[in-house]
C-alpha cells in the first residue's frame, strides 16, 4: 500500500467511487505523493524514456522546425517560445542548442514553460536557465507564440466508458477492504465528449474521451486568433479515435496494475489526434494532416542530421546515433505508435514535415 493509497480509500470512503479521471490526476500530480513529484522518472533508470531522452536529434530537429515557423511568421521581434510539460528540459535545451545559429532567434525569444511538478521545475531551471514558468497556458501573456508538448498530452487524465446492455456506465475506482479497485458506475456529463462513431460501437466496448487535452487544445488555437503561431503536438495515439481500453500504468519499464500503487506507477493513455484537431478547428485554427512520428522526423531532415553527426563519430558512436535514429523512426519502435499534429492560425503556410 501506499502513502496515496491511504488517502484515495479515505476519500472513496467520504465521496464514494471517484473518476478513471480524477484517479489519474491524484497519482500524477498529488502535490507530495503524485507520481511527477519524482524526479527519477525519466530516463534508462526511470520507468520510460521519451524521445527527446533517446536522443538529442530529437530536439535538433524540432528546434529547427520551430525557427522555420518563426521566419515564416516574419520574425516577429518577440515571442513565446512555450513548452507544455517539459520533463527534465532535454527537449528545449537541444531545440535552443539547435536554434543558436538562426540570427535573431534567441533574442526574440521568451521560453516559457507550463510544468506542475516542483521537482521537474528545479531540473528544468538547471537546463534551461532562461525559462519562466506559468501554472497554465491560459495563464501566459498574450503574443506571437511557438509552442510544442511531446509526451505531454498522455499524461492528461481521461475518463473511460464501458458499453453494457446497449447504455454507457463510466469506469470509476473504488474500494474493498484495503484494495483500489475498478467498478462501474453511471456515465458523467463527459460522456457527451465521445465521438458518435465510438458510441456507436459494439456492447463491451471501451471508451475513452480526455476533457483536458480538448480544452487545452482549445487554448492553443485561441492563442493563434489575435497572433501568429505555429504549435507542434507529438505524443504516441490514435490518428482516428476508435474504441478501447489504452489506460495504463508502466513502472521499471513493466507494464503494471494500474491500481495496485497509486502514485508509483506513470498513467497514461493513448491521445486521440483527431479530437485535438478537432478541438482546436472549432475554435478557428488549421490542423495539420495526423502524421506518424517517423515520416514526420524524416520528412524534416533526421537522416541527414544523423549522417552529419555520424561522420565525426568512430565505429561505436555511428551505430549509438544509428540506434537513436532507429529508435525514433522504425515502425516497430517509436516511428509509428507516435503521432505528430501542428496547428496554426488560418493563412499561414504549411509547416514542414506534414
Ligand atoms: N516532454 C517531456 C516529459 C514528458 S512527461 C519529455 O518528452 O521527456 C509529462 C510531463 O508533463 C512532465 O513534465 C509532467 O510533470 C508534465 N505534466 C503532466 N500533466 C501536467 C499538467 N496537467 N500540467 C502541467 N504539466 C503536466
Amino acid at each position: 500500500m501506499t502513502a496515496l493509497t491511504d488517502i484515495l480509500l479515505r476519500r472513496i470512503a467520504h465521496d464514494g467511487p471517484i473518476s478513471i479521471a480524477d484517479y489519474m490526476a491524484e497519482c500524477l500530480m498529488h502535490p507530495q505523493h503524485g507520481y511527477y513529484q519524482s524526479a527519477t522518472v525519466f530516463g534508462a533508470d526511470g520507468d520510460f524514456i521519451t524521445a527527446p531522452e533517446v536522443s538529442q536529434m530529437f530536439g535538433e530537429m524540432l528546434g529547427l522546425w520551430c525557427a522555420d515557423r518563426w521566419v515564416t511568421m516574419g520574425e516577429p521581434e518577440s515571442f513565446y517560445l512555450i513548452e507544455l510539460g517539459p520533463g527534465r528540459g532535454t527537449l528545449m535545451a537541444d531545440m535552443l542548442r539547435a536554434t543558436s545559429s538562426v540570427p535573431g532567434f534567441h533574442d526574440a525569444a521568451a521560453v516559457v514553460f507550463i510544468e506542475a511538478s516542483a521537482q521537474l521545475k528545479s531540473l528544468q531551471a538547471e537546463k534551461v536557465p532562461t525559462a519562466r514558468w506559468y501554472g497554465r497556458l491560459t495563464d501566459v501573456p498574450e503574443g506571437p507564440t511557438i509552442l510544442v508538448a511531446n509526451e505531454f498530452f498522455d499524461a492528461l487524465p481521461i475518463h473511460q466508458f464501458e458499453k453494457r446492455d446497449d447504455k454507457w456506465a463510466e469506469r470509476a475506482v473504488t474500494a474493498s477492504g484495503k484494495k483500489l479497485m475498478p467498478s462501474l458506475v453511471p456515465a458523467s456529463a463527459k460522456l457527451s465528449l465521445v465521438p458518435d462513431h465510438v458510441r456507436a460501437s459494439k456492447n463491451g466496448s471501451v471508451a475513452e474521451v480526455c476533457p483536458a487535452g480538448l480544452s487545452i487544445a482549445g487554448d492553443i488555437a485561441m492563442r493563434f486568433s489575435l497572433h501568429p503561431g505555429a504549435a507542434l503536438i507529438i505524443d504516441y495515439g490514435y490518428a482516428h479515435s476508435a474504441p478501447g481500453d489504452s489506460f495504463q500504468a508502466l513502472r521499471a519499464h513493466e507494464y503494471v496494475d494500474p491500481f495496485a500503487e497509486p502514485g508509483l506507477a506513470d498513467l497514461t493513455a493513448h491521445v486521440a489526434f483527431d479530437q485535438l484537431a478537432q478541438a482546436a478547428s472549432e475554435k478557428g485554427a488549421t490542423a495539420s494532416t495526423i502524421t506518424e512520428q517517423g515520416a514526420f522526423l524524416m520528412a524534416i531532415g533526421l537522416g541527414v542530421r544523423a549522417q552529419a553527426l555520424a561522420a565525426r563519430e568512430d565505429d561505436a558512436g555511428q551505430a549509438r546515433i544509428l540506434s537513436e535514429l532507429k529508435r525514433l523512426t522504425a515502425p516497430d519502435e517509436m516511428g509509428s505508435l507516435f503521432k505528430a499534429l501542428a496547428i496554426q492560425p488560418p493563412g499561414l503556410s504549411s509547416p514542414p514535415g506534414f
